[in-house]
This record gives structure tokens, sequence and C-alpha cells, in this order.
């Protein structure tokens, strides 16, 4: 199989250009194409002499994945399935706002943590994306906002779609080296942000190759519970977890953001919010209070109304910004990792079966929007 020429860094080009007795700096030219110009047929690098372009093209793969499926949701936000050319499915979400347009990308086919209240997590582990994969989603995603007539771009990329980030610790890094790279997309370290379960060896390892931004996926303060709902604390437990939080160098002092996903009768009590306080102490912290989506199979509920309200209000008088954030696109899908879960359901499915769940969600869907009054 051809090596996806997205994969390939800046110094492999050059090997390969110099083994074919071309200049080094054409490098620069091949990347500037892939992923500043959108253009990944190389008989179009124009810049190139045809030769070599035509070698491009019979030693390299240019081919992005596929979308598979693309929902668009009420607050703005779009949400992909991507098919890759071994027939893997992964997600991200393009999220505009007024100032900014944030893309959340997947790291991972699946996650081998298994956190409880996670649907990525229950899809199990099925591999790591490369480099390449990961940056196909930003191509991706600048060629959709180009579709629709915006003239913006991804101004920032969060790693908080399918998969831990840290557990492709060379993958990602490399991604987000080329994320930052002055001829590829160019972002600031500070626009990058890696969201983890708490990978502490991975931790302190990015603070000294690339310390983009850090979010820490928290959810619980007492590690006893922590670990019920997260395997991975049962490895690194909070202490171990705060000391490397106390020594990571965020960029522009901008702190670290701590994920809260608010779980009724998990994680949502008074106790909590102050074991959360003692917990952050010491480190510049912005907390995000995320109301669980639910998801079918799932004995975990979203916290009540009145707990998130009482629990933000705790940390907000203790000068802990925490504002509550809604997942993005939780209309077209819920969970993170629910749109391919369903996706592989299906796939495993007798296809008569599968013909008779879609005519009983197609009835559901029909009932509950009030388009047809009763299921016929
Ligand atoms: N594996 C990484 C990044 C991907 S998960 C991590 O765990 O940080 C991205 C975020 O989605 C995490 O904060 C995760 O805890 C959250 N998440 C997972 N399942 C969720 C659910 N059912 N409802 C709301 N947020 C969820
Ligand atoms: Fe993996 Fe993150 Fe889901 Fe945990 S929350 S299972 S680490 S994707």
């Amino acid at each position: 199989m051809k090596r996806l020429a997205f994969d390939l860094e800046e110094k492999e080009w050059m090997d390969w250009l110099l083994q074919r007795g071309e200049k080094p700096f054409r490098s620069k030219q091949i990347r500037e194409w892939l992923f500043q110009k959108d253009e990944n047929d190389p008989l179009l690098f124009t810049n190139l002499h045809l030769p070599l372009r035509e070698a491009l093209k019979a030693d390299f793969d240019f081919d992005l994945p596929v979308v598979d499926a693309r929902l668009e949701s009420k607050d703005g936000s779009e949400k992909f399935l991507l098919l890759s050319k071994d027939n893997q499915l992964f997600e991200m979400v393009i999220m505009p706002s007024d100032h900014r347009i944030t893309l959340c990308v997947s790291s991972q086919v699946g996650c081998r943590m298994g956190c409880t209240f996670c649907q990525t997590g229950k899809l199990g582990f099925k591999r790591n994306l490369t480099r390449g994969e990961i940056l196909s989603q930003i191509i991706l995603a600048n060629r959709r906002l180009k579709e629709k007539g915006l003239e913006r771009k991804v101004t920032n990329v969060v790693f908080m779609g399918m998969g831990e980030p840290l557990d492709n610790y060379e993958e990602v890094v490399a991604a987000c080296k080329t994320l930052i790279a002055k001829d590829a997309f160019h972002l600031s370290k500070s626009k990058v942000t890696i969201s983890t379960s708490g990978l502490v060896p991975e931790i302190e390892r990015l603070g000294k190759d690339l310390p983009v931004r850090l979010a820490i996926s928290l959810h619980q303060t007492n590690d006893e519970k922590r670990s019920e709902i997260m395997p991975i604390n049962r490895r690194y437990p909070l202490p171990v977890l705060k000391e490397a939080l106390l020594n990571y160098p965020a960029p522009d002092r901008l702190g670290i953001t701590f994920e809260y996903v608010m779980i009724k009768g998990v994680n949502d009590s008074l106790l909590d919010a102050k074991r959360l306080v003692h917990f952050l102490h010491g480190i510049k912290a912005k907390v995000n209070l995320i109301p669980m989506n639910r998801f079918p199979g799932s004995s975990m509920t979203t916290a009540e109304e009145e707990a998130v309200e009482q629990f933000q209000r705790y940390l907000s008088e203790r000068s802990i910004p925490a504002p509550v954030r809604y997942s993005r696109a939780q209309d077209v899908s819920g969970a993170c990792g629910q749109l391919a879960a369903k996706k592989q359901n299906e796939l495993d499915m007798d296809p008569r079966v599968l013909a008779k769940e879609r005519r009983i969600e197609d009835k559901f869907a029909k009932t509950t929007f009030g388009q047809k009054k009763s299921l016929e």
C-alpha cells in the first residue's frame, strides 16, 4: 500500500526529494499545497515540474477520508462521520462562533480508557489514527467552510473527539507540530488544546516537547470514586495527576481547563464541589461543567439543573470560572462517539434486523417531531 502523503514530515519529503535528485526546498512547496492551498491532486501542483508531479502521484496516496455522514445541528455546528481507507469510522465536529471556528478532532478509532459514562469508551479500541488522518480532519473542515461560502478557516483545534490523544502520543504531537508550522496551518500553540483523562507520563512529556493547551477530564475528586468511573485513575491517582499539572508550562499563562461531566448522584453534590475547589488549589484553573449526554444502554444520567446551578455557584463564589457547557451538536448525535457507535452497530447487524430497526426509528422520528400524529 502507498504511504499517505499527509503522513510525511518535512524531513521525509526532503529525503525523498534528494533521492530523486531534486532540491530539498520543494518539500515546503508540497506542504503548502497540501496544508494551505487545499489541493490534494499532485498533478495540479503547478510550481513543480511535470515529472515530479507524476512521481508524487505514483509514490503516494493523496486521498482524504470519505465523509460518510454529515449532520447539521440547530446550534450551527456540524458533525461528520468519516470513513478511512480500511473502513474505520471516526468523528469530527465543526463549531463556529463569532470570533473563532473550533474543530473538534478524533485521535483514535474508539478508546481503550473505558470511562463508564462515555460512548466512545464503550466502543472499545480499534486503532490509532495517523498524523495524516488527524490533519485530514482540518483539511476537510476548511474545505467544508469554503463550500459554504465562508471566508474563514479553522482557528482552533481541540482533541476532544474520539480517543485518548495522549495514548497516541507520537502521532498527536506530530500532527500538532504541523498545526503550528508556518508552512502548514500556522496556528498558535494557545489555539491547540489536548484533552486527556490524565496520562501523567505523557502530560510531563508534552510539557517538554510541545506545551499546547491542556484540558483535563477530571469528573471526580475522590480517588476511589474516580477509579470507578475512570479506570485510568488506578494507574495515575489524583495526587500524582495534580503534581504533573502544577508543573505543566501552559502557553501564555492561560492555565488549565478542567472538564467536569455532571452525572446525577455520582459527582454533582455540594460536597463534590467543595472537594473540587480543594483539588484545584494552586492551579490557574477554569472548569467547564458539562451536563452528561445520555446514550442508549447507559444507566447514568444528566445531573438536575438545580444541582448544576448550585455546583456552579459554589465555584464562582470562590473565583473559579465555571461556565456550564452543553455539548455542541447534541440534537444530532448526543454524546461523543454516538454517531460512530450507531453506525458500527448497523454494520454489525443482520441486514433484515437493521431494516426493521430503521423502520421503527423512522416512525419514532415522525411522531416525536409531530409530522404524523399516530403510528400507522
Ligand atoms: N479522551 C479525551 C478526549 C476525548 S473525550 C478525554 O477524555 O479528555 C472529550 C470530552 O468528552 C471529555 O471531557 C469527556 O469526559 C467528555 N465526555 C465523554 N462522555 C461524555 C458524555 N456522555 N457526556 C458529556 N461529555 C462526555
Ligand atoms: Fe476515552 Fe475520553 Fe471517552 Fe474516557 S472520556 S473513554 S478517555 S474518549
